[in-house]
């Protein structure tokens, strides 16, 4: 196939990404033929996928929109995949044109992707860095350059900490972030639940555990233990799309259907 403009040269356009295959969920044009058929296979496994990759990004654009309400201009967005469809410096700098965000993501896809979209791009910036790597990324001279450590950052850590094993202590990187940043410092956090799913979605979960990417279901219990130290804003840890609607939800719909929690934190 021919190479969009938009598609940097050092990506292979016949291997599906991870990154691209989010894209393709949310409606946006970054994705190729193969991502979009792997995103029907996993369609046809668990149904409400995508509208739960949707009812994310939804939650991801009111989330931010309220953080510039309450002030804050600076997000640091960890695995933050490719920043198309209603992204963090749009919603922001719509908001208030002076916002500064850093994405950072461990893959060289999205990072890639990124870069070319974001070329140019006031106030944003690019760093490839594992979210584990907390001490690396707050003190990477890039995030450094671009936001102010003595002034609040917005902490975005949205469907990101579901890869990432118990073993390498998910809660533990949230700590240590909290650690990095002022007092006044936000966290927006969403994570993938098995409480309250159907046995195909738990299937699903087996399934990823057999690919280089796992995913890792939590309960609610154990993400409430990520916002350790931090203090929730209303609603608290709620499912997707409970954090602060802008509409009701439908009649007869279910918040569970979206299988992730998601909650916004102060650091006091
Ligand atoms: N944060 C965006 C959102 O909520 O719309 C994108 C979420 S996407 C489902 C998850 C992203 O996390 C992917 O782009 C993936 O590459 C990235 N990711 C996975 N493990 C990571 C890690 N250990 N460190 C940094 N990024 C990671």
């Amino acid at each position: 196939m021919s190479r969009p403009s938009w598609a940097p040269l050092d990506i292979d356009l016949d291997r599906p990404s991870g990154a691209r295959v989010y894209d393709y969920f949310l409606g946006g044009a970054h994705n190729f033929a193969v991502d979009r058929r792997l995103a029907e296979m996993i369609a046809s496994m668990t149904p409400d996928i995508g509208d739960t990759m949707r009812a994310n990004r939804a939650f991801l654009r009111r989330a931010v929109g309220w953080l510039v309400e309450q002030g804050i201009t600076q997000f640091l967005d960890l695995g933050s995949g490719i920043p198309t469809v209603g992204n963090v410096h749009e919603v922001a700098q719509h908001a208030d044109p002076a916002c500064r965000v850093v994405y950072v993501d461990v893959d060289p896809i999205a990072v890639s992707h990124s870069r070319a979209i974001l070329e140019g791009v006031e106030g944003t910036a690019v760093v490839q860095a594992d979210v584990r790597d907390v001490e690396d990324i707050v003190s990477d001279p890039v995030v450094r350059g671009l936001l102010d450590f003595t002034r609040p950052i917005a902490v975005l850590v949205l469907g990101v900490l579901h890869f990432v094993p118990d073993s390498d202590d998910p809660a533990g990187i949230v700590g240590r972030l909290r650690d990095a940043v002022p007092p006044g410092s936000m966290l927006a956090l969403v994570n993938v639940t098995h409480e309250d799913q159907p046995p195909e979605v738990i299937e699903a979960q087996k399934l990823s555990s057999r690919t280089g990417t796992p995913i890792f279901l939590r309960s609610r219990a154990e993400l409430a233990a990520q916002f350790d130290g931090w203090t929730l804003v209303e609603p608290g840890l709620v499912h997707l799309p409970l954090w602060r609607p802008e509409v009701p939800l439908a009649d007869g719909e279910r918040p569970e259907r979206f299988g992730a929690l998601a909650g916004v934190a102060r650091k006091d």
